[in-house]
């Protein structure tokens, strides 16, 4: 059975973005959105919230999407995403020691927008391609970008390289969970994912970030959110 994935999403334990449970499971429903991979910057307890609430509500026989728990970890060059983590990722670490931290534990090694050529540290192409065999999965589309030119970058690095892709809508808020996906295979382990990714679709659009800085803003008002 396929489903649809989306890699990248901020809860509200990212200090700039405003996705509570309620709200990230009324945004998953509304778009059709099955699985979703939380990616806080430098913090792994809102994953981790965020699945154990997935967890109570599906055993209660009601709808919730799947939780992947995951980090964006700023690293000595630049982010570098976990998924399926046990336990938190310290930032500041060089990428290399980074990613040995994530496999240790089971984890998937997953680059986010790797040609965001505004992003000041950043892996470049060749540092990426140096150090392959750390790296599980390329994030090939991204849903905002700050180089708006970064996913055909990234499009064109990956048709010339082996890599495992997959995407994400690096949503902060809570209408654009979803704006960037993945359709492929269900799956339960890592490994199974890495399978899945192969026969996967991604589709999906970028979105303004200035419009995104807005409804954020909106919904930190009408919601009273504070982030923990
Ligand atoms: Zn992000």
């Amino acid at each position: 059975m396929k489903i649809t994935a989306d890699f990248h999403v901020h809860s509200y334990y990212s200090k700039d973005s405003v996705i509570t449970f309620p709200l990230l499971t009324e945004g998953c429903r509304r778009r059709g959105v099955d699985l979703v991979a939380i990616m806080d910057h430098d913090t792994y307890e809102g994953a981790l919230e965020f699945k154990r609430l997935s967890e109570e509500k599906r055993s209660a026989g009601q709808w919730a999407p799947r939780i992947i728990p995951g980090e964006e970890i700023r690293t000595s060059k630049g982010e570098i995403c976990g998924l399926f983590l046990k336990e938190h990722v310290p930032k500041g670490l060089p990428p290399e020691e980074t990613m040995r931290l994530i496999r240790s534990q089971g984890g998937l090694v997953y680059v986010p927008h790797p040609f965001d050529l505004f992003k000041l540290k950043r892996l470049k192409a060749h540092e990426l391609e140096e150090i392959a065999e750390l790296v599980d999965i390329i994030e090939v589309f991204n849903g905002k970008p700050r180089f708006p030119g970064a996913n055909m970058l990234a499009r064109n690095f990956l048709r010339e390289h082996s890599f495992k892709v997959a995407a994400g809508s690096d949503a902060h808020e809570p209408t654009r969970i979803g704006a960037v996906r993945v359709v492929l295979g269900g799956f339960e382990t890592p490994e199974e994912l890495m399978r899945s990714l192969s026969g996967a679709r991604v589709e999906g659009r970028m979105y303004s970030p200035v419009w995104s800085a807005i409804l954020r803003f909106y919904y930190r008002k009408k919601y009273s959110i504070a982030n923990p």
